[in-house]
């Protein structure tokens, strides 16, 4: 809705200013040579690629301007120049305004960037012209923009519309056209991305059986939205699936049963970006927009190229190659895989293969009104909108978003987190590069233990192949790609199987490892390149990712159904246990380090947690309504104790946080609660899996693991996040001890001595490492920190705090760009 008003926003401003500008013409007088300077007639004669430069690939490009006939083609200078730059000059001030064209140089060196330049005379419809022929190198003296990856950031200071000139000798400009220079044909900067998605929206308006919303998922760091689209057969379609998505976790064994008598439903699929200087993540999934709003040109159907099998010689150089590379396909997993794809056919990385020779190449039709019917996407380019606007990895604070979806310190990924688990995604692909192989999950081990991992694996090989095989069987220079659970299970010295490259799912900081706590099957693809050809391979993995979905939707949505019905239930899943390997892939090798059972239910989920949120159990009240807060955002139910109750010798106050183990969303709970595990045997994690919350922000918290213990009359669900406050116990008028274990107790302590006042630290007995001061200080900064206190009528040993000066020198932000 938000994208609605705001277009009619603008459109008002276009019409107010449209009447000022009617006003000033007619006051002003035009200059005559303003209206008169010739059109050039500007073309790309490559044969393939639109009407513009492009950093990235070599084109050839004829420019023709209809003279007087007076002037010859030694008489005039061709340059191609702009007053100002595409972008805001505050963020990029060292913008190209370009020159004569000899003076375009390929970046950092005095190769030109327009070759074989030529102006010859010329007729058009019997008049005198000339035309100007001249080639483009590449930008970046390579065919791709991201590297190396320092100059990502000297592409959208070149990127944005020139105005290409023909003067005579003396200065005067006898043409002129507008050429516009792009990194690649379909790269779009955030500001036209956000308009084309405006426009993809208006052209579904008037189709009928497309249904397609821009919304934001909120704002980003610097203030900009966060665009994402939902696109679907009607609107009716959405909100029924609201509804749906409401009652299969209520009751997920009721939807399956609905699902085997043929219920008609549709499953949510995200596609979506977080990196944002790995570009054709971001306007692959536009293309796949325009994909469907544009199919419905031609009945609603989207044709392209898929491989369905080997031919001998392909068998013969599957096995080759395997053998070579001393490639083994798990036990696990060799029955779900084909291998189609696979064959590099000589190629280090992912480049041209003869596909015919070695596969059977097949034509695809999609039907997009098929597909429509058994799937309503969501659609977020860029999760990074500050990234995006900027060309870099990081958020405007500096941030990689993409290890902070369970920590969720930014606004982007509280947003993005709280989109996933309202909306509950049964698939979603996050894109992603570069990775010269041209990477596909399913990663590879070790996996997180919090996913219900069995259910995952078959829907996440296969439907990873089917982006595989349609992404490379659709453009000239990718063609084959490296699935991390399929292909990175090597010989060792000895010729055993041997788990070498990390790839792992152990964090749940990386988006679809997040999103798989939900019961999402969810991966993230790694392009390898920055180009036209990378982006329409993109475009056409999700194409035909869709395709596959929507073929197996049932398959897709009873094994998330399933995952919830697990957790309702608290079911321990012996299943699960094979997948935890150890490093030579001896299947339920580790199931008792990255499983561990609870001795009280023979479970490795405990019963439930409990989280004192009172002075008497609980030390960091701050960051145990935090984790109230969190749990809440992320879709997880939580409950308070009624009464005061006993277990194992300790009361705990009515009030408490009782977070179940029996909910649909049990996995996200434990994924952010458990505390972790010590892995010793693997060599290497692609990054740190801790999360363990209670440990890790320093809340008290209980794993009950006695079953029966805590029952259903003793709780009361908490719907909305309560309100922290300061819990302060003891006299009043002496002096206040507070406590030092929380982070807003510091935070209370420097304001305190940034405003002078005396605080003084406990160094000795019940107290020790604690801070005081006057009751009367204290009760004037209670309400602004939530920490624990206790008040006395006064205590010795303290020692007075002097202020601290503490050298910070700047901040991530300052170098991140
Ligand atoms: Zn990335």
């Amino acid at each position: 809705m938000y994208y609605s008003e705001k277009q009619k926003g603008i459109k008002k401003s276009i019409i107010s200013l449209a009447i000022i500008f009617m006003m000033l013409v007619s006051m002003a007088v035009v200059p005559v040579e303003a209206a008169v300077v010739p059109a050039i007639d500007f073309k790309n004669v490559t044969g393939e690629g639109k009407d513009a430069i492009s950093l990235s690939d070599k084109r050839n490009f004829e420019a023709v301007l209809v003279t007087d006939g007076s002037i010859s083609p030694d008489e005039v200078v061709w340059a191609m120049v702009r007053k100002a730059g595409a972008q805001d000059e505050k963020i990029f001030p060292h913008k190209y305004l370009g020159g004569k064209l000899e003076d375009w140089k390929v970046w950092n060196t005095q190769k030109p960037y327009f070759t074989n330049v030529a102006t010859e005379k010329y007729s058009v419809d019997g008049k005198d012209a000339l035309k100007l022929s001249f080639s483009t190198e590449y930008f970046l003296d390579v065919n791709r923009v991201d590297s190396p990856r320092g100059n990502r950031n000297v592409i959208l200071d070149h990127t944005g519309d020139f105005t290409l000139t023909c003067s005579d000798l003396s200065g005067k400009i006898l043409g002129q056209a507008t050429v516009k220079v792009n990194p690649y044909d379909d790269y779009r900067t955030h500001k036209e991305l956000e308009e084309e998605l405006l426009d993809a929206k208006a052209k579904a308006d008037t189709i009928n059986g497309l249904y397609i919303d821009v919304l934001s998922v909120g704002k980003s760091t610097q203030g900009y939205d966060m665009p994402y689209a939902v696109i679907s057969d009607s609107k009716a379609s959405v909100e029924n699936y609201h509804k749906q998505n409401k009652l299969a976790q209520e009751d997920p064994d009721a939807f399956i049963k609905k699902i085997n008598s043929g219920a008609d439903y549709k499953i949510p699929v995200l596609y979506s970006n977080i990196h944002a200087d790995e570009n054709p993540g971001v306007d692959a999934p536009i293309n796949f927009i325009w994909d469907i709003v544009n199919s419905f040109e031609n009945g609603g159907k989207i044709t392209y190229n898929i491989l369905t099998g080997f031919t001998p010689e392909g068998e013969k150089q599957l096995k080759l190659e395997m053998e070579q590379q001393g490639i083994h396909w798990s036990e696990l997993i060799k029955d779900h895989v084909t291998g189609l794809g696979f064959i590099k056919a000589g190629n280090k990385t992912s480049g041209p293969v003869d596909l015919e020779k070695y596969y059977t190449v097949e034509s695809y039709t999609l039907d997009v009104n098929e597909l429509l019917d058994n799937i309503i996407f969501i659609v977020v380019p860029s999760e990074n909108a500050d990234g995006r606007t900027n060309n870099v990895r990081q958020n405007g604070n500096g941030f990689d978003l993409n290890r902070d979806n369970m920590f969720q310190t930014q606004i982007e990924t509280q947003n993005m987190t709280k989109l996933i688990a309202e909306w509950n995604p049964t698939t979603m692909i996050e894109l992603h590069g570069f990775v010269s192989g041209y990477q596909v999950e399913p990663c590879s081990p070790p996996h997180e233990p919090n996913f219900e991992y069995d259910l995952f694996a078959e829907n996440g090989i296969k439907s990873g192949e089917a982006f595989g095989i349609g992404a490379i069987a659709n453009n000239s220079d990718f063609n084959s790609y490296v699935m991390a659970l399929r292909d990175y299970l090597v010989s060792d010295e000895k010729g055993n199987p041997y788990w070498q490259e990390p790839w792992d799912d152990m964090s749940t900081n990386y988006t679809p490892q997040y999103s798989m706590l939900h019961g999402t099957v969810a991966f993230t693809i790694e392009v390898p390149a920055a180009n036209q050809e990378a982006t329409k391979s993109l475009e056409h993995g999700l194409i035909h990712h869709g395709a596959y979905v929507m073929e197996n939707k049932d398959a897709f949505y009873k094994n998330q159904l399933t995952g919830w019905a697990r957790g309702i239930k608290n079911i321990d899943e012996p299943a699960i246990r094979d997948w935890y390997v150890d490093v030579n892939d001896n299947i339920g090798a580790e199931a008792e380090i990255f499983r561990p059972k609870y001795d009280g239910n023979n479970n490795f989920f405990p019963e439930c947690y409990i989280i004192p949120l009172d002075g008497k159990n609980q030390s960091n009240i701050e960051a145990a309504y935090a984790m109230q807060k969190f749990l809440l955002d992320n879709g997880v139910k939580v409950h308070s104790l009624n009464k005061d109750v006993t277990f194992g010798g300790t009361t705990y106050s009515k009030g408490s946080m009782v977070v179940s183990m029996y909910q649909a969303k049990r996995n996200v709970a434990n994924g952010a609660l458990y505390d972790g595990i010590l892995i010793t045997a693997w060599p290497d994690l692609y990054s740190e899996p801790i999360t363990a919350f209670g440990e890790m922000r320093g809340f008290d918290y209980t794993a009950i693991d006695t079953k029966g213990l805590v029952k259903d009359n003793m709780l009361t669900e908490i719907k909305v996040p309560q309100t922290a406050k300061t819990c302060f116990t003891g006299e009043t008028g002496g002096e206040v001890i507070i406590d030092n274990a929380s982070v807003a107790a510091i935070a209370m302590v420097n304001k305190m001595l940034s405003d002078g006042i005396k605080v003084g630290f406990i160094a000795e007995g019940d107290y020790n490492g604690d801070f005081v001061v006057s009751y009367g200080n204290f009760m004037k900064y209670q309400d602004k920190f939530i920490v624990k206190a206790t008040g006395v009528k006064s205590i010795a040993g303290a020692q007075t705090i002097k202020k601290p000066s503490i050298y910070i020198p700047g901040f991530a932000g300052d170098y991140s760009v």
